[in-house]
């Protein structure tokens, strides 16, 4: 029974993220989805709201991996969080270098202070390499058309906020 963890602020889901998702499921039993919350930073979709999407999301792409993949929330040390859920992967998804830099940094160091905890990088697929929620929210906000980056239950979440008409 291998339990992985796989934190991020998912504000909101996207491709990219699903795309780990279904990757993860090669090699874990389950795969619990970890919500960040930081105190200090307002997120354009709260964790009640992430959570729904990240769910409706696997609903919808991933029906019959729906009981291997659980979301919580977190707001401690990633590698903290991941024991509690009794998790020994910790998963983290690789776009390009500078996601490779800053991963390598993270990995190094979560590894000292919990070496039972194995980080395992999961390479992005060609076509959602280039996805970031920071993009999406910056396009959606904009009016642009998000829809080629976000599973349908964000889009219709995005227009909602932003009152976009597709
Ligand atoms: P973002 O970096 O887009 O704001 P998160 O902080 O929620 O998203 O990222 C959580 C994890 O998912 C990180 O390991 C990040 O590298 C990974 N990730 C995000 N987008 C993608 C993508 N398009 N392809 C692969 N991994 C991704």
């Amino acid at each position: 029974m291998t339990v992985a963890f796989y934190p991020g602020s998912f504000d909101p889901m996207t491709n990219g993220h699903l795309d780990v998702l279904v990757q993860s499921l090669n090699i874990a039993s389950s795969v619990i989805v970890a919500v960040g919350i930081h105190p200090g930073k307002t997120p354009l979709f709260s964790f009640e709201e992430r959570a729904g999407l990240i769910k409706d999301s696997l609903a919808q792409a991933l029906p019959d991996a729906a009981g291997r993949i659980s979301v919580v929330s977190f707001d401690n040390l990633v590698v903290d969080a991941a024991r509690k859920h009794g998790a020994s992967i910790l998963l983290r998804g690789l776009r390009d270098g500078t996601d490779l830099d800053y991963e390598m940094q993270m990995a190094g160091m979560n590894r000292q202070m919990a070496p039972d905890i194995q980080t395992v990088f999961i390479p992005a697929g060609s076509a959602s390499r280039p996805i970031t929620a920071t993009l999406v929210r910056q396009i959606a906000a904009m009016g642009g058309d998000v829809s080629a980056f976000v599973p349908a239950a964000v889009l219709d979440a995005l227009n909602g906020k932003f009152k976009r008409q597709n």
